[in-house]
């Protein structure tokens, strides 16, 4: 957590008829990156996760990865103790010994990732140049790769959007790899989610798909000029940025939630591949079909319901759009941690008129605007629910819309119960 003195803008970047983006800098109540590797783990299945940091971050990556049942977890972290923080030991000597200890015991890893913290940070550990001495010792069976998870560096999944960037300088340039997809899709997806996109890109007649993160790290695709991006995640900005250095050009397109966007993201990667546009719909009909009638029943319980978003996983806007167009439900305030130029621009169009929107926080005052505001059911972190639960407000753990699948059509029904269930648990108590 930071505690910041708090600096208030209004800055006008909207329309007249827009209320302008509320931009805060206070203290902020949002986990750090280190969450990302709770569900980053679970997708490469050659990689492993060592993080630098301290016994909080042990604590805090346990905790969150806790409500999973693993074997063997894909992640450790390297306990930096007071001896390493007074300078007293050799931390470089130190980590060559744990990892050379991990690779014995586990020759499955082809992909380390070293992942600085805090603690790291403050004693300015260069993981950068420890990864690349790494990777010459344990090279060719083990490449070693770093990128910073730390709160000071990063919010809750901007650890993703680091880890997927140090990926990229590993890519091969189009014209020299096995793989070269003529369609990039990027931003981790549930195993499940992956499989279903990848059997309606085919339906619509584009073949050649890769996914990064890719299930194996060691295998990724290639990159180039010709290849075109579809974000699956609107918090992707450093990863967009190198692969655009790479060649790469994004689709602009929403992002694949509830049924509209999911038809949205689909048919503007046909359109950019030369599908025709009568066949890429059809492709979809019989899944969007369902995905409508698995919306029909929340959506006559949350129609009218006001809902509050505070900042937390840049998900907000993608989901304030999905709940309000689809569901009916009235957007009172919607947060993030940060507003993209450009990768939030066709979701922010599909906003109704006037939604004010805040980006970063302060958050005492926006506890106040939420009480101000009254709303029926608030998203936010897990350090704001208890107290919010206890004032009466129906809540939903931001958390839960990430770890969860919620991408494309066959989840629409089960992202709209996520906003269902706490408005019902809630009616239940009160009867
Ligand atoms: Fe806490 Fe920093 Fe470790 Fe995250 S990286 S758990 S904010 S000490």
């Amino acid at each position: 957590m930071n505690a910041r003195i708090p600096i208030h803008a209004l800055t006008g970047d909207a329309t007249c008829a827009e209320p302008p983006v509320l931009r805060e800098r206070g203290q902020r109540e949002v986990f750090c990156g280190l969450t990302g590797i709770v569900w980053l783990h679970r997708k490469m299945q050659d990689a492993f996760f060592l993080v630098v940091g301290s016994r909080t971050c042990a604590h805090l990556l346990q905790s969150a990865a806790g409500v999973m049942i693993f074997a063997e977890p894909r992640f450790a972290t390297a306990i930096i103790d007071e001896r390493d923080l007074a300078g007293l030991a050799d931390v470089h000597e130190e980590l060559d010994t744990v990892v050379q200890r991990l690779l014995a015991r586990r020759p499955d890893i082809r992909v380390l990732f070293l992942v600085g913290s805090c603690p790291s940070e403050v004693i300015k550990l260069d993981l950068s140049r420890a990864a690349e001495r790494l990777s010459q010792i344990h090279s060719p069976a083990v490449r070693v790769l770093n990128y910073s998870g730390s709160g000071i560096e990063t919010t809750f999944t901007e650890g993703e959007d680091a880890c997927l960037a140090s990926l990229v300088p590993q890519m091969a340039q189009v014209g020299s790899a096995v793989n070269e997809p003529d369609l990039l899709v990027v931003g981790s997806l549930a195993d499940v989610v992956e499989d279903q996109f990848r059997r309606l890109f085919a339906a619509m007649g584009i073949a050649r798909v890769a996914f990064l993160p890719s299930r194996r790290a060691s295998e990724l695709p290639a990159v180039g000029p010709n290849t075109r991006m579809l974000l699956a995640q609107p918090f992707l900005a450093a990863t967009a940025k190198a692969l655009e250095d790479r060649g790469a050009r994004r689709i602009p397109a929403p992002y694949p939630l509830g049924v509209e966007g999911t038809q949205a993201w689909l048919m503007a990667a046909a359109e950019t591949m030369g599908v025709d546009p009568a066949r890429a719909d059809a492709a979809l009909a019989p899944a969007r079909q369902r995905a409508t009638q698995a919306l029909a029943a929340a959506r006559t319980r949350l129609a009218g319901k006001r809902i509050f978003f505070f900042p937390d996983s840049q998900l907000e806007v993608p989901l304030a759009r999905f709940v309000a167009r689809e569901l009916g439900m009235v957007l009172t305030e919607v947060g993030s941690p940060y507003l993209h130029a450009t990768h939030l621009d066709e979701e922010r169009a599909l906003l109704p008129a006037g939604t004010q929107l805040s980006e970063g926080q302060d958050v005492e005052r926006q506890l106040d605007r939420c009480r101000a505001a009254a709303p029926d059911l608030v998203v936010c972190g897990l350090g704001l629910a208890n107290p919010l639960e206890a004032e009466g407000y129906a809540t939903k753990w931001s958390i839960e819309l990430v770890f969860t699948p919620i991408q494309g059509f066959e989840q629409a029904g089960d992202l709209a119960a996520l906003f269902d269930r706490p408005l019902q648990r809630r009616a239940r108590l009160a009867a």
